[in-house]
């Protein structure tokens, strides 16, 4: 008989998403009549900016012609959409990225989990606790852990709390890892992280020679001119970082699916035997094996993003969201809540008031108040005590949910 991934049966009971879908099911087959407000799972509500849709109705006009039909593209992506990334994102703001640096993918959350193709099995692996869980379940399905303990943390990853004990800004590793996660604005505290804070970081990998994983994927969310939107803005992080960017929660994109992934020329690797290897070949070797490419309608909807009438429309949706985020913030704090994050994220953390766990503190929302969040111990087990809050809503819906979120806590 087959053999299966053994790795796969150390996996907890579920990804946490499933879970709540559990729940809710099960409180709304209980009560039929109940007007659920979900303000769970991070998934965006507007609809796609105009600029973009026009784009991709132009896009699918031009597949039906003969003379401008195309077959399969590069699978790093055309030209015209990297070219336009690394000008919009990266080269106005003063980083020195490149078009050829870019590998357009269908989403980061598939290219935060593929990464660890190009990576041995036997580096140490670091990640933040709470953190966004796939990193920490790619990390377990590709055989890089041992078993999880009662609270949730497998053996073999190193975990850096990130509590408001020290205010959401993780400690270096105690032991030398070398591959680190950093999200940031972060999923799930909503917190963001100062230069100082990434030149820790950058200067610790130089230092022990590891590979930093940012994931910038709410970077559109950053209003403080102060914060970084890009690890490359910190000196000589092209050494020593991948970055992750998506269209997901900017654009709209979560159905949509365009992401891209910033892989530096100057990122070194060792072989097993010492020798110094090139990670962008790695991964435009693993990319071009295993991936054929974004379809051209969504490359040319994506590269309208960046027009300026698109550039327009996504900052309306981004002000949109964190709007909502302002009052679900404010309508909590109101009611004597501790609530983190939120300002330059579309994630609000609060602390769970009294003594009751994130769980208790999701079952009694939904039975009270009918009102859907995410446990913090969800996302590891430094988020116990912890909830977090989706500000992707309509702003009916936002108002709605602060008043009976008021109503059950007051
Ligand atoms: N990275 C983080 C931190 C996220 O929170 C999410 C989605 O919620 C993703 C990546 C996934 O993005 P995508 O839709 O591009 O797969």
């Amino acid at each position: 008989m087959a053999l299966i991934n053994d790795h796969y049966l150390k996996l907890k009971a579920g990804y946490l998403f499933p879970e709540i879908g559990r729940r809710v099911n099960t409180f709304c087959e209980q009560n039929p009549s109940a007007a659920v407000i979900k303000l769970g799972i991070g998934d965006v509500t507007e609809p796609l900016p105009a600029a973009i849709r026009e784009a991709m109705h132009a896009a699918v006009d031009e597949m039906g012609n003969r003379e401008t039909f195309r077959g399969y593209g590069p699978e790093q992506g055309y030209a015209f959409l990297r070219e336009a990334i690394a000008k919009h994102d990266f080269q106005s703001r003063g980083i020195d990225v490149s078009a050829d640096e870019i590998f357009v993918s269908d989403g980061s959350k598939c290219d935060t989990g593929n990464i660890l193709d190009i990576f041995g099995a036997d580096n140490k692996v670091a990640v933040t606790d709470p953190v966004y869980p796939v990193y920490v379940d790619t990390n377990v399905m590709t055989g890089r852990t041992g078993a999880a303990d009662e609270s949730g943390r497998y053996a073999g990853l190193t975990y850096l709390p990130v509590t408001a004990e020290n205010n959401f800004v993780p400690a270096l590793p105690e032991s030398p890892v070398d591959l680190i996660y950093l999200c940031y604005p972060n999923n799930p505290t909503g917190t963001v992280a100062t230069k100082d804070t990434l030149k820790q970081w950058v200067d610790y990998a130089k230092a022990n020679g590891s590979i930093i994983l940012f994931d910038a994927a709410y970077e559109a969310f950053i209003t403080d001119p102060e914060i970084p939107h890009s690890i490359y803005e910190i000196d000589g992080a092209k050494e020593v970082a991948i970055e992750f960017r998506s269209f997901s929660k900017n654009a709209g994109f979560t159905g949509t699916r365009c992401a891209f992934t910033v892989v530096p020329k100057q990122l070194n690797g060792k072989t097993a035997s010492g020798e110094t290897a090139e990670i962008h070949s790695l991964w435009n070797r693993r990319h071009c094996t295993k991936f054929n490419g974004v379809s051209y309608i969504i490359q040319k909807g994506t590269e309208a993003a960046y027009s300026e009438q698109g550039k327009q429309q996504i900052k309306e949706l981004i002000n949109f969201y964190l709007e909502n985020a302002r009052l679900l913030r404010e309508g909590l704090e109101s009611v004597g809540i501790t609530v983190y994050g939120g300002v330059n994220a579309p994630y609000v953390w609060l602390k769970t008031p009294g003594e009751s766990t994130s769980w208790d503190f999701f079952d009694e929302l939904l039975q009270k108040a009918h009102l859907v969040g995410t446990p913090g111990s969800g996302f590891g087990a430094s988020g116990e005590g912890y909830f977090r809050l989706s500000a992707f809503n309509s702003r009916d819906n936002i108002n709605e949910a602060v008043t009976r979120f008021q109503n059950v806590v007051s």
